[in-house]
C-alpha cells in the first residue's frame, strides 16, 4: 500500500505528530479501536443483574486486558496496529516534540511499576527491576519530582525499587508517602512530609477478605492472592485459562458479602478495593497538590503505565490539559494516553512477529528504559 506523511496535532499537549502511514486513513474515530475492548466494556456495564453473567464479564474483560490470545490474523492485526499507532505514536519517535512542549515547565514524572519498570512475570514476587532501570530512575529523580504509582502495597514496591528519593503511591494511590530524601521545588521552603491514606478505615475488612480469598483459592492450581494493604490482587497468571471462570466464581462468592468493596480487572488479575472514589488519577492530582503545582500553568506531568488502572491517570492529564500519558503496550488498546512505548526492535522484527500471541518477560521493558534515558540526557534543556 502506498505511504504518505500525515501531520497530526494533539490540542491538549500542543504537539504535532508527523507519521508515515498507509494512504487509506483509519475508518474509525480518533482513539477508537474496535478490537478488543469496547465489547468487554459494554458487557461490564450491562451486567449488574445476573451473577453468572457478571463472572463471564469479568473473565472476558480480563482476557481482553491480557491479549496473549489474539485471534486476529497477522495481516488484520498489522492493519489494526497501523491505525492505532497513528493516534498513539511512539514516545521515542516523538521525543524532540515532547522536549519542546515541556520547555520552561516543571516536569513531574509518574511511573507505574509492573509492566512498566519491571517485566510481567509469572511469580508477582519476582517482578524485579533491573539495575540499569534503577540507575535510570535514580538519575531522573535527581532532576524532577518522580513518583511510583502502583497497585502494589508501598512496602513491596519499595523492596523492588529501593530508591529513597521517590514518592510512592501504593494500593492504586490509596497509600501515599513522600520521599525521605526530599525533592525541593522551592529551595527556600522546607517541604513537609507527605503521607495520605484515604481508605484506612477499610484495613480490617481488607485483611478479613484476604484470608477468605486465600482459603477459597487454594483448590485452584496456580492461583495467587496478594495483600496490597488497601486492596487485594487475585493473580490468574499461572492459572489454566479453562479455570479462570471457576476462580472468578470463588472471588465472587467471597465478595458478595462485602458490598463496600468493588472489583476491577487488569492484566491477568482481579483486584478488590474499597468503593471510595479514589484512583491513580486522583493520586496524581494529590501529588501535584503536595508539590504546590496543582494550580500552576507551567507544570508538565508525564505518566507512563501499561494497564487499565493507569487509564484514570491518563484521563486526568487529558482533563487537565497538561503533560501527557504514555501507554506501554505492543497491542492496540483503547486508551486516553497520547503516546506509546514498546520494544525498541520492532522495526527490525516487523509487525507480524509482535502479534504472535506471546507475552515475553522482556516485551515492554526496553522501550521505557530508553525513553527515561533520553529524558535524563536532555535534562539541561528541560529544566525551567
Ligand atoms: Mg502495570
Amino acid at each position: 500500500m502506498p505511504q504518505q506523511n500525515v501531520v497530526m496535532s494533539d490540542t491538549k499537549s500542543g504537539i504535532n505528530t508527523a507519521v508515515t502511514v498507509a494512504q487509506k486513513p483509519p475508518a474509525v474515530p480518533r482513539g477508537y479501536i474496535p478490537y478488543p475492548y469496547p465489547r468487554s466494556r459494554r458487557v461490564l456495564k450491562n451486567l449488574e443483574i445476573n451473577g453468572e453473567q457478571r463472572i463471564n464479564a469479568w473473565v472476558d474483560s480480563m482476557r481482553a486486558s491480557s491479549p496473549t490470545n489474539a485471534k486476529s490474523t497477522p495481516s488484520l492485526a498489522e492493519e489494526q496496529y497501523k491505525s492505532w499507532i497513528l493516534h498513539h505514536p511512539s514516545a521515542l519517535d516523538m521525543f524532540e516534540q515532547i522536549v519542546d512542549a515541556s520547555k520552561g515547565k516543571q516536569i513531574v514524572m509518574f511511573l507505574d511499576y509492573d509492566g512498566t519498570l519491571s517485566p510481567i512475570v509469572d511469580d508477582p514476587d519476582r517482578a524485579f527491576m533491573s539495575d540499569s532501570m534503577r540507575q535510570t530512575v535514580r538519575k531522573l529523580a535527581r532532576s524532577f519530582p518522580t513518583a511510583i504509582v502502583t497497585g502494589r502495597c508501598i512496602d513491596k514496591v519499595y523492596n523492588f525499587v529501593r530508591l529513597e528519593e521517590l514518592y510512592y503511591a501504593g494500593s492504586h494511590g490509596m497509600d501515599i508517602k513522600g520521599p525521605s530524601k526530599s525533592f525541593k521545588i522551592n529551595k527556600d521552603k522546607e517541604s513537609e512530609e507527605v503521607v495520605f491514606q484515604p481508605a484506612s478505615e477499610f484495613l480490617p475488612m481488607i485483611d478479613e477478605v484476604y484470608q477468605q480469598l486465600v482459603e477459597k483459592s487454594k483448590s485452584t492450581p496456580g492461583a495467587r492472592v496478594e495483600n496490597n494493604k488497601f486492596c487485594i490482587s487475585v493473580h490468574f497468571r499461572c492459572v489454566d485459562e479453562k479455570k479462570w471462570g471457576e476462580l472468578a466464581q470463588k472471588v465472587r462468592s467471597v465478595l458478595k458479602e462485602y458490598p463496600k468493596l468493588r472489583l476491577t480487572q487488569g492484566r491477568k488479575v482481579l483486584e478488590i478495593r474499597p468503593t471510595i472514589k479514589w484512583d491513580k488519577g486522583m493520586a496524581l492530582e494529590f501529588l501535584l497538590e503536595s508539590l504546590g503545582l496543582a494550580n500552576c500553568t507551567d507544570v508538565f506531568p508525564i505518566y507512563i503505565g501499561d494497564d487499565k488502572t493507569d487509564e484514570d491517570a491518563f484521563k486526568k492529564l487529558r482533563d487537565r490539559g497538561q503533560g501527557l500519558g504514555i501507554l506501554v503496550s505492543k497491542f492496540p488498546k483503547d486508551t486516553s494516553a497520547s503516546y506509546s512505548l514498546q520494544e525498541p526492535n520492532e522495526a527490525s522484527d516487523g509487525f507480524p512477529s509482535t502479534f504472535g500471541g506471546v507475552e515475553t518477560s522482556e516485551s515492554t521493558f526496553p522501550g521505557v528504559i530508553m525513553y527515561i534515558d533520553e529524558m535524563t540526557m536532555y535534562i539541561p534543556t528541560l529544566l525551567p
